[in-house]
């Protein structure tokens, strides 16, 4: 599967640090290209996130090479024949050129196999756009058409979708993925050969997934991509296919679920977390739903979200503090909290202080808001009113955590509570006494209130 080579002479601005990178190994009799998703990156005038270099001088030669001109260089993936090189804290992945064996598992290549030529190296990719190579001097490599596809917004594969996906299913979602961050459409025959391959994702590791997942998340274009990707996503996170073309029956929505939840993802704040709960903050409301007449009712349907939410991102490669955190907002998200100053201190408690936590729900509240029919405006008000009291709240300095009271665990222990879950609970009432402006927090204050506390307790 070779192409015909294609020169576009079109200069792409590069940094110093890789245009040094690139004169080192040339210099040194061997070639090298930039290649994959900074060339695509630069040609589209978007933010590049990182350089990636393909070169015909194996990994050893690049060591050497690259140590001599004053790189620092690191092994990475020797294997792979890839070296991390950097310069000024400016790091580029170099990778001899390969072509990836077969794929007899469908996750991992059963071996690499070196090649000669770049154009052969640029077959094995995924994409048209991801596939081409640019050198300052000899312009763009394009063998498969990646400039007109980009210039089309168009994600095609290289070669037969069939084969493509059949070798690496992670590919699928990656269509899905580039789709949501450049706003692209999926080539009709690509599109396709996705859907027929999409069950082979089953056999694609957690952490693979889950980093895709989390990319198209994040992606400029994420509504578009959820609404036109569900049956994909749906194959690899099966809790949110029940929220296709469900319809709310509610003068509050406009949308099915899935669509109201495509567009709060979209503007909910552009994080991991803000993201992952937007997905999943109504996934339980297809099945805490009844009808009262002509009226739809989803009372209680947050735990429920959360119970899915739950069994969903344990499949995920996700930390346990992270899931924890998007659980407690999809548990939240259609709490009310008056924008009152006790009740921010009160939500930054339970919160342990984490402040980003609360700024997040706020922005989800506001996101949910907005994807909801002109009755829902009030809610659009009454987050913008609590970021306000918010930021009065941290401006105060005034306490909201254990670790601002004007006494500490020691204190509580001199009094003669032992060293336990007592002293924690004594902390709590006292802090809940300040932020309801029942106490000043002020250090004798809170020590008689601790000793009353502490004597009720014991008799
Ligand atoms: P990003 O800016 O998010 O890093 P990227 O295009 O650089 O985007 P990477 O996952 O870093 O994406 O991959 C680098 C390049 O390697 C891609 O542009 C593509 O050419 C190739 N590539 C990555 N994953 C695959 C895959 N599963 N199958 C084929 N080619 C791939
Ligand atoms: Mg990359």
């Amino acid at each position: 599967m070779l192409c015909n080579a294609t020169y576009i002479s079109k200069a792409i601005p590069l940094p110093e640090y890789v245009i040094e990178a690139l004169s080192t190994l040339e210099s040194s009799g061997f070639e090298a290209w930039c290649v994959g998703g900074c060339v695509r990156d630069a040609l589209l005038e978007r933010h590049v996130n990182d350089y990636d270099i393909a070169t015909n001088a194996r990994w050893e030669d690049v060591e050497r090479v690259m140590a001599s001109s004053g790189f620092a260089v690191h092994r990475t993936g020797a294997k792979h024949g890839t070296v991390t090189v950097s310069r000024n804290g400016h790091a580029m992945e170099i990778t001899t050129y390969r072509a990836d064996g077969e794929y007899t598992d469908g996750r991992h290549p059963d071996c690499v196999e070196f090649v000669r030529t770049i154009e052969e190296d640029l077959a094995r990719r995924d994409f048209t756009i991801n596939a081409m190579a640019y050198h300052p001097d000899r312009g763009i490599l394009d063998c498969w058409g990646g400039m007109a596809d980009l210039d089309a917004g168009m994600i095609r594969v290289v070669g037969d979708g069939n084969e493509r996906f059949s070798e690496d299913a992670l590919r699928i979602l990656r269509g899905c993925r580039f789709a949501s961050q450049l706003g692209f459409s999926l080539e009709a025959d690509t599109k396709q050969a996705m859907w027929s391959h999409k069950m082979r994702m089953s056999h694609v590791s957690a952490e693979r997934i889950t980093h895709e997942l989390t990319e198209m998340l994040l992606g400029e274009h994420v509504r578009d991509a959820l609404m036109e990707c569900i049956d994909i996503i749906g194959a690899v996170l099966p809790e949110v296919v029940a929220m296709k073309g469900f319809e709310q029956h509610t003068p509050y929505h406009i949308y099915d679920v899935w669509e109201h939840t495509a567009w709060v993802v979209q503007r909910s704040p552009r994080t991991p977390l803000g993201r992952w709960a937007a997905l999943l903050h109504d996934s339980g409301k297809p099945g805490a739903f009844f009808m009262d007449g002509d009226r739809g009712h989803f009372y209680g349907h947050p735990l429920l979200s959360v119970e899915i939410a739950r069994g969903a991102l344990s499949r995920l490669s996700l930390s346990p503090a992270f899931v924890a955190d998007v659980l407690t907002l999809v548990r939240l998200h259609d709490k009310t909290i008056p924008a009152t100053t006790k009740a921010v201190k009160r939500t930054l408690a339970e919160f342990g202080g984490d402040i980003e936590l609360f700024r997040t729900l706020i922005g989800i509240k506001k996101a949910d808001a907005l994807a909801q029919s002109a009755l829902s405006e009030p809610r659009i008000q009454l987050a913008s009113d609590l970021e306000v009291v918010l930021d009065n709240v941290i401006a105060s300095q005034d306490a909201f955590t254990i670790g601002q009271l004007a006494v500490n665990g020691k204190d509580i222990m001199s009094l003669g509570v032992p060293e336990g879950p007592r002293v924690g609970g004594i902390l709590s009432e006292l802090l809940s006494s300040v932020i309801d402006e029942k106490l000043p927090n002020d250090r004798n204050a809170l020590l008689d209130a601790a000793a009353s506390i502490a004597k009720t307790q014991a008799s």
